[in-house]
């Protein structure tokens, strides 16, 4: 028996259903509901919110987070075999999940979800950071959700939260950390998921920022840090040339010094630097 639900243990639903992992779609389950309710733990209070999941697939972590309290679960999966075993927890939980079969890059869930919203994925790593660099730019902030909580390869986590310094730090953790807290909340082994990937996992929370850590336009921010970390050895009066032709001035005015490099340059510099060369109206 399972231990949260009155539903069948996970590696029976996925004999029932025939849901051999598929390689194509990173399909690596995590069949212990303990850990699916700690991961759903870790994205908060989820019992006056709509929870969008992505990747579903046998619904673990759906259940971890509909047996945690969340008002409304919103299921976007790509694999449609997954879909009888998405509708039983549909059945075991009447009006609280609803599932897309769909391409997340393509869905627009937000025409499904009333706010306030979180987000939680145990997604393939390609997938995770492309949608992660969509949440963290959206035309208008705040962005329409509260938190991510996302599974990564723990690669990927160490650089979402990297600090000046260290060899992870580059455009990722700007862009996270610009707009939103992130931190590591989970380490999860190989052995945590069926089959076991090559790699090692990490669950990174983020919580957004009601605004930008610091004033910055953000299409010059982008510019800036794609071109410093592009040349990531360069000192910055070279690897920034080709923003504006006097940046050594506007380097000096953002209190950086033109021959440091990108790793050792803080956010809040990268934001003054975006500011001299694009003053906020
Ligand atoms: N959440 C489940 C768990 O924790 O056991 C499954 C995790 S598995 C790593 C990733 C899931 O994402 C698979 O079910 C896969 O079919 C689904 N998936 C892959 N690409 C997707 C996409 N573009 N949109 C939606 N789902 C996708």
């Amino acid at each position: 028996m399972s231990t949260i639900d009155n539903l069948p243990p996970l590696r029976e639903v996925i004999e029932t259903h025939q849901l051999s992992a598929r390689k194509s779609l990173g399909q690596n389950f995590l069949l212990d509901l303990n850990l699916t309710a700690k991961i759903a733990r870790q994205a908060g209070d989820l019992s006056e919110c709509d929870v969008l999941e992505i990747g579903p697939g046998p619904g673990g972590l759906t259940r971890g987070l509909l047996a945690e309290g969340a008002r409304r679960v919103l299921a976007v999966e790509k694999d449609a075999r997954c879909m009888p075993a998405l509708a039983e927890i549909s059945t075991a939980y009447p009006g609280q999940l609803e599932v897309i079969n769909g391409d997340a890059l393509e869905v627009d869930a937000l025409a499904h979800l009333t706010p306030p919203v979180r987000i939680a994925a145990n997604l393939p790593y390609n997938v995770g950071t492309e949608l992660l660099v969509r949440w963290l730019t959206p035309k208008e902030w705040p962005p329409f959700w509260q938190s991510l909580t996302l599974m990564f390869q723990r690669e990927v986590a160490e650089r979402i939260v990297a600090q000046p310094g260290s060899k992870a730090y580059g455009r990722l953790a700007l862009l996270a950390q610009w707009r939103a807290d992130a931190r590591i909340v989970l380490a999860l082994p190989p052995e945590a998921f069926s089959p076991p990937p090559k790699v090692h996992s990490a669950v990174v929370h983020l919580t957004a920022l009601a605004e930008p850590r610091y004033p910055a336009d953000a299409a010059t921010l982008s510019r800036v840090i794609a071109a410093a970390f592009n040349q990531r050895r360069k000192m910055l009066r070279a690897s920034l040339k080709s923003v504006a032709p006097n940046i050594e001035d506007h380097l000096i005015a953002a209190g950086i010094k033109p021959t440091e490099r990108a790793e050792q340059v803080s956010l809040e510099e990268f934001c003054a630097l975006a500011r001299s060369l694009k003053p906020l109206e």
